[in-house]
């Protein structure tokens, strides 16, 4: 067993810090955003000078929050996010630290089961929605989301009293850039057998991501890769796993433990907390509004049709990170991910490479379930 890496603490105390400072920030006038998604673009926000945080729950406790008026039968991302807005604005006790900090969502038009959980919201916090084309190949689509953007800038220059220009703009894209080139780097290690790094670090990492400031998250990220050169990594490791599928937001690392308790290392997620929140740059010569456009409407979310740059991107993946098989992970109820996964599964074939597919919700009453399929799997790809 390898000590711990000593920059993951750096993490932990900067959520702390960014807690206290998002509160000042408020306090002083600026606005503060909550978002739950990849799809709306940071760069807009802080271009307004507004401050970012993110909503998208992994808890298990603010579930039978939700669950008082949303139907059991779904996602538990998003009966754990409304679970936490409605438990701190009505003074439950759950002590989330982000809902008392903001002052819109940005809200996203993309599962349905989100869509009409924003239609609740308004109630508690005010709600803005960006829409979202659901073709993105079509040639409408980047107009339409172009529009969409260009009308969110204009609400958020309304909100904050901060005009957006175009220089601004780009100063963003280059800084969300930066951001994204250093989690390469990252994930570049990563392909080293055995990595230096386990999984269920990086995922600690990646769900700190939306919620500290873009500086703070660098300078982490800096300091562990430079840590991570000069780690002497384990003698061997067990087969290397993808996992592919639904996010992972912070309070859920049920399934890398998992995985990683029985021996396997996973060397990279094909996930929201993984690769599908840095892999494109948005493109810096260009006009930055279409730049983001194109960039964002790249995203390989399962909410969109047909999704085929999703399932070349797991094939790629697979073959750079040198996997032995892929965990494919859904939600309950995640309808999107869950019938993608047949897609997947083809294509993955194609290349001999065996997939294990899990669904699950927060609670731990199929952990021992799990780790019986897990274990059964691990033996037939090592
Ligand atoms: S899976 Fe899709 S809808 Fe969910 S957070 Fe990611 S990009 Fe957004
Ligand atoms: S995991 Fe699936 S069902 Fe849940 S919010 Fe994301 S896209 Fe929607």
């Amino acid at each position: 067993m390898q000590p711990p890496l000593k920059s993951l603490d750096y993490f932990q105390k900067s959520y702390d810090i960014r807690v206290g400072q998002l509160k000042e920030k408020r306090a002083r006038g600026t606005k503060i955003i909550a978002t739950f998604c990849l799809f709306v673009p940071d760069e807009i926000i802080f271009a307004a000078g507004a401050g970012r945080l993110v909503l998208c729950g992994g808890r298990t406790d603010t579930i039978a929050r939700a669950e008082q008026s949303l139907p059991r039968n779904i996602c538990p991302l998003i009966k754990s996010s409304f679970g936490a807005v409605v438990d701190a604005c009505c003074g439950g006790n759950l002590s989330c630290a982000h809902v008392q900090l903001v002052d819109v969502v940005v809200a996203e038009a993309t599962c349905d089961g989100k869509k009409k959980m924003y239609e609740l919201l308004p109630e508690y916090l005010p709600t803005y929605v960006l829409d979202l084309p659901q073709k993105p190949g079509s040639p409408e689509a980047i107009t339409y989301f172009l529009s969409e953007l260009r009308k969110f800038g204009k609400y958020l220059e309304d909100l904050t009293g901060n005009a957006i220009n175009e220089e601004q703009l780009k100063k963003e894209i280059n800084s969300s850039n930066e951001t994204r080139r250093l989690l390469h780097r990252l994930f570049d290690m990563r392909r080293c057998d055995p990595p230096p790094i386990t999984g269920s670090e990086v995922l600690q990492v990646m769900q700190k991501q939306f919620f500290l400031s873009p500086d703070q998250f660098r300078e982490g990220i800096r300091q562990l890769c430079e840590e991570m050169e000069h780690r002497i990594p384990p003698a061997r490791s067990g087969p290397r796993i993808m996992i592919s599928g639904c996010p992972m937001s912070a309070g859920n690392t049920k399934i890398s433990d998992i995985v990683e308790k029985k021996g396997a290392v996973i060397v990279v997620e094909e996930s929201c907390t993984g690769t599908r929140s840095f892999w494109d740059l948005v493109e810096e010569d260009k006009e930055p509004w279409t730049a983001l456009a194109e960039r964002y409407l790249r995203i390989p979310c399962a909410c969109m049709t047909p999704n085929d740059q999703r399932i070349s991107h797991i094939v790629d993946l697979a073959r750079r990170y040198h996997v032995d098989g892929v965990v494919y992970y859904t939600l309950q109820f995640c309808h999107g991910y869950n019938i993608e996964r047949i897609r997947v599964q083809k294509a993955l074939k194609k290349e001999k490479i065996p997939l294990l597919a899990i669904e699950s919700d927060y609670g731990d009453s199929d952990v021992e379930q799990i780790g019986i399929r897990i274990d059964a799997f691990l033996e037939m790809v090592s």
